[in-house]
């Protein structure tokens, strides 16, 4: 059935205590056959999976699997950066307020939030919120991604946006707020993994990537 098929790629699965021994065997899942991977929410299990496989391999993070939508795979990496940047905002709520962060700054650069019928100076707190929350919504909208498993025009034309959006939110963190951004980035590996998404799938210009060292 299978025998033309190269071997799937094996991800190991987080065990939890208590596994029996037998059951060991079952934690390594392969996602790579194509009827698995077009089912809905396979996408992001996988890459839900090979993050935790190897949280510090940016560029296997953001490799297309095996027989793989690259336009799906996208989509889910953006939805990932989402979630995982609400830990960031946890992690700046106690130093950047509109005391500190009046404006929302990037190194010189300062934005406006465009969540909003007019785009208006929002503090970088808040600016970093509704930043997310509006990915996020936009993601979720289903007049622009009515599937999950296939992506139109309209739906790809967001991605270079969102990702730009979401860029500023680790700009300020590492411009304005280093020890937390270092912190943040030892633990999980998120801005490497952005980096090495955007320049994959050339979402923005590289002369807008405003952090130069890492
Ligand atoms: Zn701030
Ligand atoms: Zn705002």
């Amino acid at each position: 059935m299978e025998q033309m098929t190269a071997a799937p790629p094996r991800i190991p699965q987080r065990k939890n205590p208590g596994t029996r021994y037998e059951d060991l065997y079952k934690s390594y899942v392969t996602y790579a056959s194509p009827d698995a991977i077009e089912a809905p929410f396979m996408y992001q299990e996988y890459l839900q999976q090979l993050i935790r496989a190897s949280p510090a391999d940016p560029e296997a993070l953001v490799a297309v699997p095996p027989n793989g939508d690259p336009l799906v795979w996208q989509y889910e990496h953006l939805r990932q950066f989402c979630l995982e940047l609400t830990g960031l905002v946890v992690a700046l709520h106690d130093e950047c307020s509109d005391q500190s962060c009046p404006e929302m700054k990037a190194n010189e650069w300062q934005y406006l939030c465009a969540a909003h019928p007019t785009p208006k100076n929002c503090c970088a707190f808040d600016y970093i919120v509704h930043t997310i929350d509006g990915a996020c919504g936009l993601l979720n909208n289903p007049k622009f991604f009515p599937s999950r498993v296939s992506m139109g025009t309209p739906a790809v034309q967001q991605f270079g946006n969102i990702a730009r959006r979401l860029y500023r939110v680790f700009a300020h963190a590492y411009f304005h707020h280093r020890a937390v951004f270092d912190r943040y980035e030892a633990a999980g590996h998120l801005y490497a993994r952005f980096v090495a998404f955007i320049l994959k799938f050339d979402l923005m210009d590289k002369d807008t990537i405003l952090i130069k060292e890492q």
